[in-house]
C-alpha cells in the first residue's frame, strides 16, 4: 500500500511524519525524496533527502526516474520511482510526505493511493510556525503562504483530511487511517 502524506508547508507534515515513525508500529518504509535545495542544520544525505544538483535532478526526470516531482519556491523536490516500485512488489507499505501537486501526480500514477490532507487550524498559525522556524526570509515566507491558500482549496482531491492542531492528536488520526486502510483491505 502506498499512503501519501500532504498539505501546506509550515502546517507540520515533517513532524507530524517523525512522531509517526519514532514508534513505527506499522511497519512503514519512508521514502525518501531528492532536492536541489541545499541541506538545513541537521538534514543528513540519504536520510532527509538526497541533495543533488539541479542538472542531477532533470537527468532523472528526464532518464524517467520521478514518479512524480515539483518545483516549489524555486527548487526541485521529487520522489524517485525505481526504490518504491521494488517495496510494493515485495509487499512492503511505503510512507510518502510531499507537496500537494507531486500528490496530484501521485492520484493519477497511482489510483490506489491513499491521500491524506493535513490541515492548518488557520493560516495565521501556519505564518507563526514558519517565521518561529526562522529558515526563511520574508519573501519566501510569503510566498509560501500564498501557496498555502491554493493548496487548502485542494483538499477535495483527497480521501482524508486531519486537522493539525496537536501533532500527538494528528499522529493518532493518520495511524487510524492506516489501520482502517489496512482492514479495508482485508490485510488483517
Ligand atoms: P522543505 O524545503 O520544507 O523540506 O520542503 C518543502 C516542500 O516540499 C514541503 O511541502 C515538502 O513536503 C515538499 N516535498 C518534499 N519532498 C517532496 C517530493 O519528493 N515531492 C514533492 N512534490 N514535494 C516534496
Amino acid at each position: 500500500m502506498l499512503f501519501l502524506l500532504s498539505g501546506p508547508s509550515g502546517v507540520g507534515k515533517g513532524t507530524v511524519r517523525k512522531a509517526l515513525f519514532r514508534k513505527n508500529p506499522h511497519e512503514l518504509l519512508y521514502s525518501i525524496s531528492a532536492t536541489t535545495r541545499s541541506p538545513r542544520r541537521n538534514e543528513v544525505n540519504g536520510r532527509d533527502y538526497f541533495f543533488v544538483s539541479k542538472a542531477e535532478f532533470e537527468k532523472m526526470i528526464n532518464d524517467g526516474k520521478m514518479l512524480e516531482y515539483a518545483q516549489y519556491v524555486d527548487q526541485y523536490y521529487g520522489t524517485p520511482n525505481t526504490w518504491i516500485e521494488q517495496q510494493r512488489q515485495q509487499g512492503n507499505d511505503v510512507f510518502m510526505e510531499i507537496e500537494v501537486n507531486g500528490a496530484m501526480q501521485v492520484r493519477s500514477k497511482v489510483p490506489d493511493a491513499i491521500l491524506i490532507f493535513l490541515l492548518p487550524p488557520d493560516l495565521m498559525q501556519l505564518r507563526n510556525r514558519l517565521e518561529l522556524r526562522g529558515t526563511e526570509s520574508d519573501e519566501v515566507i510569503n510566498q509560501r503562504l500564498k501557496t498555502a491558500r491554493q493548496e487548502i482549496l485542494m483538499m477535495t482531491n483527497y480521501d482524508y483530511a486531519v486537522v493539525n492542531d496537536k501533532v500527538d492528536k494528528a499522529v493518532k488520526k493518520v495511524q487510524t487511517i492506516i489501520e482502517a486502510e489496512r482492514l479495508k483491505a482485508k490485510r488483517l
